[in-house]
């Protein structure tokens, strides 16, 4: 199948098949396993933080973040579009007692500045004490600027807050930017970073933070049931997703680029190839297209894509250039076999 539902079902390489099998293991509640802390080490250094905590997804990380920076009656500013206040399914209100203040996300992805200030709440008892401000990027497959992650940051210095960054994608930012992951990390006092999407690990992400932000988190998580035992195993992958896997994201974005390039040659698809900044391309598919159909009718020629009629089509390791020419003479055989 070519699978461009999302980059989470790319398949471990054979390289981490490997280093599974041969992975050196102990039992990571107790601090034991040698392969989960190198990785943690590791990940740390590279990124530029004292601390990093290897977890089980992206959902985990974001949510022991943001316990570990909120105290219950406390709220954090997000985007309206934010993974970490849409997609999460209300955890942070859920089991940390801690409210969101969604903010408008604009075009590029960003969150005005101007809106930030305003939601910012004066020390009264009648709010929410306004601890944290959480960025993402990319969004939408969108790359935050550097100037802006700047700006972001000094404003939340200035106001007192703490800033943390759902990166969950930060690599495909970074080598859309043809810069490290460092350079977008050293922005934020936490990060999360999911290895099991574009960089192909089959599962996990990793927390940064200092020392009193990730001990906080090893103890949310391990509440949450998240403390895992030989999880050397599946940290062994996701050593290779960091070492191995972020400089070819740029393949994915040039097959994301091709793919839109290719999709403006059809009528009934309406896409604008220049939104298209990382590993996602987003298209209309016009009114008269039912999208459950096209979608059943693709998947008789071995093509998954998520039935809507606004198109979100994903590129990673598991679909090559040649699976993007594939696709798209698909598609138009399918368009017109179910107008
Ligand atoms: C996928 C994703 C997450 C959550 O990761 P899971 O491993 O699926 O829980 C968080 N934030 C963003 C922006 C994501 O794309």
């Amino acid at each position: 199948m070519i699978d461009f539902r999302s980059d989470t079902v790319t398949k471990p390489t054979p390289a981490m098949r490997a280093a599974m099998a041969k992975a050196e293991v102990g039992d990571d509640v107790y601090g034991d396993d040698p392969t989960v802390n190198r990785l943690q080490d590791m990940a740390a250094d590279m990124f530029g933080f004292d601390s990093a905590l290897f977890v089980s997804s992206g959902t985990q990380a974001n949510l022991l973040a943001l316990m570990a920076h909120c105290e219950r009656g406390d709220e954090y500013l997000c985007g309206q579009q934010a993974h970490n206040y849409k997609f999460e399914g209300g955890g942070a209100a859920v089991l940390g007692s801690i409210q969101p203040q969604p903010l408008p996300n604009q075009m590029d992805g960003s969150i005005l500045l101007s809106d930030i200030e305003a939601a910012i709440k004066p020390d009264d008892i009648h709010f929410a004490r306004t601890r944290l401000l959480s960025l993402e990027n990319t969004i939408g497959g969108k790359v935050l600027s550097q100037d802006y992650l700047a700006k972001a940051q000094t404003l939340a210095f200035n106001r007192g807050l703490k800033i943390h960054l759902d990166g969950a994608r930060v690599a495909n930012a970074a080598v859309a930017q043809g810069i490290a992951i460092a350079d977008i990390t050293q922005y934020f006092d936490s990060v999360s970073i999911c290895l099991s999407k574009g960089l192909c690990a089959p599962i996990g992400s990793i927390l940064l933070g200092d020392e009193r932000l990730i001990a906080k988190a090893i103890r949310w998580r391990k509440m949450l049931g998240g403390g895992m035992r030989q999880a050397g195993i599946i940290a062994a992958a996701a050593t290779l997703a960091i070492t191995d896997q972020v400089e070819r994201l740029a393949d994915d974005h040039d097959n994301a680029k091709r793919l839109a390039m290719l999709l403006t040659q059809v009528d009934e698809i309406d896409v604008d190839v220049e939104q298209v900044q990382t590993n996602m391309v987003f298209a209309k598919l016009a009114d008269n297209i039912n999208p459950k159909r096209l979608a059943d009718a693709l998947f008789t020629k071995g093509i998954l894509i998520s039935a809507s009629q606004q198109l979100r089509l994903v590129t990673h390791n598991d679909i090559s250039k040649q699976d993007i020419t594939t696709f798209v003479q698909q598609l138009k055989h399918a368009i017109v076999s179910v107008k």
